[in-house]
C-alpha cells in the first residue's frame, strides 16, 4: 500500500487519523460517547479484535495521571460490559500478526538478553562507553524469530493470537511451550550476543549490512 492509498472508510490514513482527531476533541474525560467509523476501524483493523470479532460499541477517553494536559487513555466498551483500553490510532498502522510474534519473542527472552548487559557494564566493542544495549551479532534476532515462526503453520500463528487473552492488558505472550518459543530459548544457548553501546550496535549492525550486499 501506498503513501495517500484508499485506507478505510473512503479515506487515506492522514485524512482518517486527522478526522478522528478532530472528532475526539469534542469529548470531555469520562465522556461516554458513540463512533460508528471508530468502532469499524477496530473490529476490522485491530490485530485481535478483527480475529475474535470484537467490535466497541461505546468509548471514553480517561484520565491518565502524568499524561499532561492533552494526554489521556482511550478505552471501549466491549461485550456490553467491558471497558478495556484500544489503541485507534494503532489501527491505522496495524501490526502483522510476524510483528507481534517478534516482540513476544524479544520479551520472553529479555533476561537472558539483559544478563550479559550485567556481566559486561562497559561496552565489549569500543571498550569506552556503558553497554546499553545487546547486539545479536549472530544469528541476528530478526533471523532467530523467522526460524521459530517458521516452525508453526499460519493457522497456529493464529490460535495463539486468538488464545491471548486480550482482556489482562498485559503485552502480547506466547505460551512457554509453543515450539516457536522453544526454538528461540535454544537458539540463545548458543547465539553470539555482544553489550554495546548505542553507537557501536548501530556500526556492528551498518557492518553487517554492508557484508550481505557483498555477498
Ligand atoms: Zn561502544
Amino acid at each position: 500500500m501506498g503513501r495517500g492509498d484508499i485506507f478505510f472508510a473512503g479515506l487515506a490514513k492522514t485524512a482518517l487519523r486527522e478526522k478522528i482527531r478532530e472528532r475526539l476533541k469534542a469529548y470531555a474525560i469520562d465522556e461516554v460517547f458513540e463512533d460508528e467509523l471508530i468502532s469499524d476501524l477496530i473490529a476490522q483493523k485491530h490485530y485481535y479484535c478483527s480475529i475474535n470479532a470484537l467490535r466497541p460499541t461505546h468509548f471514553r477517553k480517561r484520565f491518565r495521571p502524568g499524561s499532561g494536559v492533552n494526554g489521556y487513555d482511550f478505552e471501549g466498551l466491549f461485550l456490553t460490559s467491558h471497558w478495556r483500553k484500544v489503541s485507534w490510532t494503532q489501527c491505522l498502522d496495524p501490526k502483522t500478526r510476524e510483528d507481534i510474534i517478534e516482540t513476544a519473542l524479544r520479551d520472553a527472552v529479555q533476561s537472558i538478553v539483559a544478563a550479559r548487559k550485567t556481566r559486561f557494564p562497559v561496552c565489549e566493542k569500543c571498550g569506552q562507553t556503558p553497554s546499553t544495549e545487546i547486539d545479536h551479532v549472530s544469528p541476528e534476532f530478526a533471523e532467530i524469530a523467522r526460524y521459530a515462526m517458521d516452525t508453526m503453520t499460519q493457522e497456529d500463528l493464529d490460535e495463539a493470537i486468538s488464545n491471548f487473552d486480550w482482556w489482562k492488558e498485559e503485552p502480547f505472550a506466547l505460551s512457554k511451550n509453543c515450539p516457536a518459543m522453544l526454538y528461540t530459548f535454544e537458539a540463545h544457548k548458543t547465539a553470539q550476543l555482544q553489550a554495546v553501546c548505542k553507537e557501536c550496535h548501530l556500526s556492528n549492525a551498518k557492518e553487517r549490512r554492508a557484508a550481505r550486499t557483498r555477498k
